[in-house]
């Protein structure tokens, strides 16, 4: 097991110390380099407004700010005031807003960041409000909608001279962290292959907040847009290059009615100019299921479920011997990816999973769909 604050620097997201651009430091003439008076000392603590008290940030999120070292709630933006309110009661928080008002979040010094949980077809516009507040913006995924839409973002976040990240949570999740880690370590050779798999049944009449995922305009995508996006990500950050092709086809059961403007699954392949191939799948047809494999020359290993809040087994099998190594808990993913977005912003460098990521990855959706909407054919990116 490892404590938060050493996965976060073996992720890359802390920096390090006594490193080469320390070695001229007080540190070099005995003195400890942290809490040094004389070495600038910024802010050790990001305050955040929550946007949407939906499932995801009441249930995860939220609750997560409790165990985040460096990080902490002062506002809660809502469509629903007395649930703002409750939830204010329960985290001390006791500064609302709702949509309309939002920019005046502006006049706020008491927020530094905040965290866009809304239905995605919302997030640029929330986004972009709140960049040009002049706050940083950690926002759920998918970015947004679509390709023009993250572009803005983008910009918008370069106008403001603010941090945008997207919320990809199993970076911060210490067992796909660890998975990635094995894979640049040589320890299964040379990656070859990737496959995943993420999806859920899609029951708006018994789950509301299903609602809004079967509806293009709020949605942006389906199934791919909202579960498989996972796979893919996890695709890319374990191959470490973008690919050059993709194809996808479309799979769910004809004539349901659930999926008369969003897609209900999308098998889909990538090619990488180094000869490494993914594929994998989404589905709101399936029962929840996440699924994550890395094919190496010498070695595999699996996750499985790969995406899960509270377990993720990790196999490694190296010559027909298979092991079973925990990095850490999953439940930590939560606050270690708002250490992680605050750590940047403290220490003004990019958050690890920015806004370009999340472009990347829209753009792929996208070249996905126009695949699937012309028989699988070969869509070069
Ligand atoms: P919910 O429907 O549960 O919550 C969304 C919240 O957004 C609502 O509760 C509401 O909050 C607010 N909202 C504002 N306008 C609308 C609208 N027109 N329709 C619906 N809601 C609206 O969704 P989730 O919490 O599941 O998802 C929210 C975001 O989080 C999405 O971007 C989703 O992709 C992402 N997500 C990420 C996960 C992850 O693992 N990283 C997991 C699940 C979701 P209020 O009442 O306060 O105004």
């Amino acid at each position: 097991m490892i404590d938060r604050r050493r996965f976060l620097l073996a992720a890359g997201s802390l920096p390090l110390l006594g490193s080469a651009a320390n070695a001229a430091t007080p540190q070099a003439a005995g003195q400890p380099l942290l809490g040094n008076p004389k070495l600038p000392q910024p802010d050790k603590t990001t305050r955040w407004a929550i946007v949407g008290l939906g499932t995801f940030a009441t249930g995860q999120m939220m609750p997560a700010f409790r165990s985040a070292s460096n990080s902490r709630v002062t506002a809660l933006v809502s469509g629903n005031p007395q649930k703002a309110r409750d939830l204010g009661a329960a985290y001390g928080v006791s500064k609302f807003y709702d949509y309309g008002n939002f920019d005046t979040i502006a006049a706020n010094k008491d927020i530094d960041c905040v965290y866009i949980a809304l239905p995605p077809g919302l997030h640029a516009e929330y986004t972009i409000r709140a960049l040009k507040a002049g706050k940083h913006v950690l926002c759920e995924k998918p970015m947004a909608s679509t390709v023009a839409e993250c572009e803005a973002m983008i910009a918008a976040a370069k106008a403001a001279g603010k941090q945008l990240g997207v919320a990809y949570r199993c970076h911060f999740e210490p067992n796909n962290a660890d998975a990635v880690r094995r894979l640049q370590a040589g320890e299964i050779g040379k990656l070859r292959h990737v496959s995943g798999d993420a999806g859920f049944d899609l029951t708006p009449q018994q789950w509301p907040p299903h609602k809004w995922r079967a509806e293009q305009a709020l949605a942006g995508g389906g199934s791919m847009y909202d579960i498989g996006i996972y796979a893919l990500n996890a695709a890319l950050w374990a191959a470490g290059e973008d690919p050059v092709s993709v194809t996808a086809v479309y799979s769910y059961p004809k004539d349901d009615p659930r999926f008369a403007e969003v897609e209900g699954g999308v098998e889909w392949r990538l090619r990488f100019a180094s000869g490494i191939s993914a594929q994998g799948s989404s589905s709101y047809c399936y029962t929840y299921s996440s699924r994550h494999q890395l094919f190496g020359s010498e070695g595999n290993i699996l996750l499985s479920p790969s995406m899960d809040y509270g377990n993720i087994p990790m196999t490694l099998t190296k010559n027909f011997v298979s092991s079973s190594p925990r990095a850490g808990s999953a439940s930590s993913q939560f606050a270690n990816q708002i250490e992680a977005f605050s750590e940047a912003v403290l220490a003004n460098r990019p958050h690890a999973t920015g806004g370009e990521m999340g472009l990347r990855d829209v753009k792929i959706i996208q070249a996905m769909y126009q695949s699937a909407a012309n028989n699988g054919a070969e869509v070069k990116l």
